[in-house]
């Protein structure tokens, strides 16, 4: 089969490589049908994730049909549509049992990382009865792709930890994919303004069509004044960061409002400088961390409902051997006005 394989800093190919076989009872082999291509994918191509080591398949998002079966799998058979979680988890151990699946102690954020991904015509998923979901008849692909990380992700790291509640004023630093599915998600949640945060006025208009309220350009605004304007210097009762530098992170220390919240989504290379000098006088709450994916099922309901649709996060479409434009595309996204970027099954 073949398989996009990271070859060390800066370099990846599209080659020919064994096909996955089952290891262990418990896993599935499922054929691709459908993946993507994450934000974290261009991270470690950089070589900022040293534990990928070259010969690494990548990829953590997707959905394929179910090829071959472990022995001990019990809610799946060959022919299945299914939907892969990044995360893949036993479900048994003390950390899942808390719906801790990113801290599973025999998975977590192990596809495209510590194993090989989806970023391939096969994948090899562990643990498959507690990492993979039925697709429904009728599912858009492309909106259930969404699935596999960004909304868990903007739901969970951003919304929920976030405490969004209805009615209040909640600012975005960061209008990427991950960005965006926060805006979604958001909006379950019924907050009364969606200020987006971002320097890339394409995707600030795109925010605005996704149900932003209000837009801060960096660069051409000051994001702090300009929120306190907008809140009566008050500041925000949630401001999320989305991107994963220190300046993004100091914006949200400045703009969020006595009793308000911080929650931190993106992923930083670098410390981050804490002012708690100044956030412990105004009762501020930070909250972080790794997504879980057990916001899943209920996503999958909601976009069944129709009362979502992250298949509009999508711009550009490839065949899955036509991979290396497509990572050409998605790693100059600001110039190729790309978000989401599928790749799509050779026939
Ligand atoms: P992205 O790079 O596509 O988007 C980042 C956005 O931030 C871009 O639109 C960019 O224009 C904007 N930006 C950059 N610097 C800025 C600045 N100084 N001020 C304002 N805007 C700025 O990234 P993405 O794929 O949307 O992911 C966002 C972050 O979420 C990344 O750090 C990613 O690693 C992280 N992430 C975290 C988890 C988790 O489990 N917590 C999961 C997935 C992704
Ligand atoms: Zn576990």
């Amino acid at each position: 089969m073949k398989a996009l394989v990271y070859q060390g800093p800066g370099q990846k190919d599209w080659i020919e490589k064994e096909r996955p076989v089952i290891a262990k009872p418990t896993d599935v082999i499922v054929r691709m049908t459908k993946t993507t291509i994450c934000g974290t994918d261009l991270h470690i191509l950089k070589g900022d994730v040293p534990a990928v080591t070259p010969g690494r398949t990548l990829g953590h998002e997707g959905v394929g049909v179910v090829a071959e079966v472990g022995s001990a799998v019990r809610n799946f058979k060959e022919g299945d549509a299914v939907l892969i979680s990044c995360v893949t988890s036993c479900g048994s151990c003390p950390n899942c049992k808390r719906q801790l699946y990113a801290h599973c102690s025999d998975g977590g954020w192990i596809l495209g990382h510590k194993i090989d991904g989806t970023q391939a015509e096969y994948v090899r998923i562990p643990h498959a009865d507690n990492s993979l979901y039925p697709i429904p008849a009728g599912a858009d692909e492309e909106a259930l792709v969404m699935l596999s990380d960004i909304m868990p992700t903007g739901l969970e790291i951003g919304v929920q930890a976030g405490h969004v509640k209805p009615g209040d004023t909640i600012a975005i630093i960061g209008a990427g994919p991950v960005g965006m599915s926060v805006l979604l998600t958001s909006q379950f949640y019924s907050p009364g303004r969606i200020v987006m945060i971002d320097m890339d006025p394409a995707r600030l208009e795109l925010a605005v069509q996704f149900g932003a309220t209000d837009t801060i350009q960096v660069g051409a605004e000051d994001p702090v004044a300009r929120i306190m304007e907008l809140t009566e210097n008050l500041g925000v009762d949630v401001a999320i960061e989305a991107v994963g530098v220190p300046a993004t992170f100091d914006i949200c220390q400045k703009i969020v409002s006595a009793g308000g919240n911080i929650a931190n989504v993106g992923v930083h290379g670098k410390p981050v400088e804490l002012h708690i000098e100044e956030l412990w006088i105004k009762n501020i709450n930070i909250a972080m961390g790794l997504v879980c994916t057990n916001t899943t099922p209920m996503l999958l309901k909601t976009l069944q409902s129709g009362k979502v649709d992250p298949g509009k996060l999508v711009t550009h479409r490839f065949k899955l051997d036509e991979i290396m434009d497509a990572y050409e595309v998605f790693g100059n996204a600001a110039r190729e006005k790309a978000m989401k970027v599928i790749l799509a099954k050779i026939v």
